[in-house]
């Protein structure tokens, strides 16, 4: 028997050590043909014949906190996805805002925005508005917290938060080249036990390709997950859209490489919900990307185009798809509320 299929073996009887997903990660693309139909079978086994489709539309708004602000000014990033989102930056327009967003059926947020310099996004003084907002409404709140200390840990816990989306990073480099922050993997480490001491639902997202575009840590950030005992319910996989802005040299990640981190997550996750979120390199690869990470076990798919819909029904008519109008980050137990109206798939479906 061949390396490559004792290799194989080992994956399908889930007998795979971490040298062996690192092995994969290495082989040639005309070997991971049988590898993806593993990873695909074993997301059908464990989480059936169904694709959640995630439109965070205006029932599901992206709010900075700190308006265009942001202290790192990461090269992936400088600024340019805060200018996308809506600024927030008192108290009062906070509250106003998701009051009369909640009155007028929305069903969440995302509550976002720059980051000081010690990496913390400064939700602290937000976090009472947010404990009313979550005591008068049925929102549903999703936080980006980057770092944290303790005491933001027990007040996003004290304010019922819904979700704290938070990226995982093992890479020094990415830490201090990528996003110029002066910190170490340990103040991640740091960062992931405070939200698991006060109990917070943490939705680890991975950023494939941050590395320049190139494959980096990772796997090792899923180890991380794996071996923090986080046992998140979901994993959100997001990839490098290279920027335009830096003076560095970054390249689009390869499909390839997405769907190869992707297929590791199935196999070392088999029955949690996988999901390819927002911050995805579109244009061009958009539909070979959406379909690759589909065949490589993702049941979650933000924004996908109508094109990538329609191969489904074509190639997959058992799958089922479901419609939600927010983050690809939301629970199961929530989704009742975000249930996409029928008029707004039609829509969403002629686009
Ligand atoms: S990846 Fe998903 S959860 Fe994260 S911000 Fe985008 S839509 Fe929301």
């Amino acid at each position: 028997m061949n390396k490559t299929e004792s290799l194989f073996r080992r994956f399908e009887n889930n007998q795979a050590t971490w040298d062996d997903y690192f092995e994969f990660i290495k082989l040639p693309d005309e070997k991971l043909e049988r590898f993806f139909e593993l990873s695909y079978k074993i997301k059908l086994n464990n989480r059936g014949e169904v694709l959640k489709i995630y439109v965070p539309d205006d029932r599901f708004p992206a709010i900075s906190i700190t308006g265009d602000r942001c202290e790192l000014s990461c090269e992936h990033c400088n600024e340019k996805y805060l200018k996308g989102m809506k600024p927030l930056t008192t108290n009062s327009d906070l509250y106003h805002y998701l009051i009369t967003h909640a009155k007028n059926g929305g069903v969440g947020a995302l509550i976002s925005g720059g980051c000081l310099s010690d990496g913390s996004v400064p939700l602290y003084k937000y976090l009472d508005t947010i404990k009313k907002i979550k005591k008068e409404t049925n929102l549903i709140i999703n936080t980006h917290t980057g770092l944290l200390n303790e005491v933001t840990a027990k007040k996003l816990s004290a304010a019922n938060v819904d979700i704290v989306s938070f990226d995982i990073n093992v890479d020094q480099e990415i830490i201090q080249n990528i996003y110029h922050l002066d910190k170490s993997i340990n103040d991640y480490q740091k960062s992931i036990r405070l939200l698991q001491k006060y109990n917070l639902n943490i939705v680890p997202h991975i950023c494939i390709g941050l590395h320049y575009g190139e494959l980096s840590k990772e796997l090792e950030c899923i180890k991380l997950i794996k071996e923090s005992g986080l046992d998140p319910a979901l994993i959100v996989f997001i990839a490098l859209i290279p920027p335009k802005s830096s003076q560095m040299e970054f390249k689009t990640p390869s499909i390839i490489d997405i769907s190869k981190i992707i297929a590791l997550a199935r196999f070392i996750f088999p029955n949690k919900e996988i999901s390819l979120g927002c911050m995805r390199p579109r244009g061009k690869i958009r539909q070979s990307l959406e379909k690759m990470a589909i065949k490589a076990g993702i049941n979650r798919l933000e924004m996908p185009s109508r094109h990538t819909l329609q191969w489904v029904n074509k190639n997959y008519p058992q799958i089922k798809l479901k419609f939600f109008s927010s983050c690809c980050a939301v629970e199961k137990k929530d989704e009742i509320k975000t249930i996409m109206k029928d008029a707004k798939i039609k829509k969403y479906l002629r686009m």
